[in-house]
């Protein structure tokens, strides 16, 4: 049984001829069978040395009911979610929420087709987030407040990321901690702390997830919510170009379905509880979310760099809103990772 997860995507190969090698190995009959399932036969479409899938046998194999199409457009529909694919895109929509794909999508004999590493590092862990395997059965989550002491971090017309992101993160702690959370903080006053020095607290701290919050700021009308996972070994950081050191394995790319997830849920109920500008589910290779053990994502609340976010952001309401908001995302993933060990049985895993 070969399962999905654990297809030959970006495995152990710490270079760009052997990552490549690896991909052009993968045979056309990969199977894929779930548990209860009947085997599942891939077509493997391989085009610049890459696997790639249709969207119909995605369709056929996680069982949705409906696949329309329109123009560029085509979106699979089930009584629970709908996912929005087009042609020669960078960012695919899940119930709504904007996700940037590791490799544009493109058409072919009138289906549409998905890199094969955005099927096993992104739309499989959010499908069905109760199959990732080896997930961390957390009860303390590990809260970076971005920046700190002589770094500032982003500075607008109201005030500095560093006092938003403390702020935050001592909310955050208060909802967390009302779930029955353990939380543990990398920094809880007005001290610069190096990337390092938080991947260390986080890495040291056992049954923990790691969230970093943070506040963007770019040219002035730049505005909305975004959140990082780690970007996959071999893609390249969100609309950016692959480089060889994309090709270097992370200690965090061990975790880059519960990564995914993660950064899913909390992203997801962020954007409903703030009707947040959506900027995606993006990818990237920050130090703080590289060098991690454990499940962990980077929240960018909104830009300071902005009159009307900053406004907002510089609002002790909307701070409680956000946190309350990340709160419960990081409640929904627990709930999906409780499920899917109570189905599994301890020590048992589905990705091999
Ligand atoms: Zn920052």
């Amino acid at each position: 049984m070969t399962p999905l997860s654990s297809f030959p995507d970006a495995a152990a190969a710490s270079t760009r001829r052997a990552w490549l090698k690896r991909f052009l190995a993968a045979s056309m009959t990969l199977v894929a069978a779930p548990p209860g399932q009947a085997a599942f036969e891939w077509k493997i479409v391989t085009r610049d040395g890459r696997d790639h899938v249709t969207l119909r046998d995605i369709q056929r194999f996680y069982s949705f009911p409906r696949l329309q199409r329109d123009g560029r457009n085509a979106w699979l529909k089930s009584a629970t979610m709908v996912v929005k694919i087009s042609v020669n895109a960078e960012d695919i929509y899940i119930n709504n929420v904007k996700f940037c794909l590791c490799f544009p999508t493109y058409e072919q004999g009138g289906d549409i087709l998905i890199s094969r590493m955005d099927l096993a590092k992104l739309l499989d862990p959010i499908i069905r987030p109760t199959k990732i395997g080896n997930t961390v059965n957390f009860d303390t989550v590990v809260l970076d407040a971005g920046h700190g002491g002589h770094d500032s971090g982003a500075v607008g017309r109201f005030g500095a990321e560093k006092v938003y992101t403390l702020d935050t993160v001592f909310r955050l702690q208060k909802a967390l901690q009302a779930q029955g959370l353990k939380t543990l903080l990398t920094r809880s006053t007005d001290v610069f702390l190096s990337l390092g020095e938080r991947v260390a607290i986080a890495n040291r701290t056992s049954r923990s997830i790691f969230v970093s919050v943070h506040f963007n700021s770019y040219s002035s009308s730049a505005i909305g919510l975004e959140t990082f996972a780690l970007a996959p070994q071999g893609t390249a950081n969100s609309y950016d170009d692959l480089k060889n050191s994309d090709f270097r394995n992370r200690r965090g790319n061990a975790r880059d379905s519960e990564n995914i997830a993660l950064a899913t849920a909390v992203h997801a109920n962020a954007l409903y509880k703030l009707r947040s500008v959506d900027r995606g589910v993006k990818r990237d290779r920050f130090s703080v979310i590289s060098g991690i053990e454990k499940p962990g994502i980077l929240v960018e609340g909104g830009f300071v760099s902005n009159a009307l976010e900053g406004a907002r952001i510089h609002r002790p309401e909307f701070r409680q809103s956000l946190a309350d908001a990340i709160a419960g995302g990081i409640r929904n993933y627990r709930s999906a990772i409780l499920r899917r060990n109570a189905a599994s049985g301890t020590g048992t895993t589905l990705s091999g």
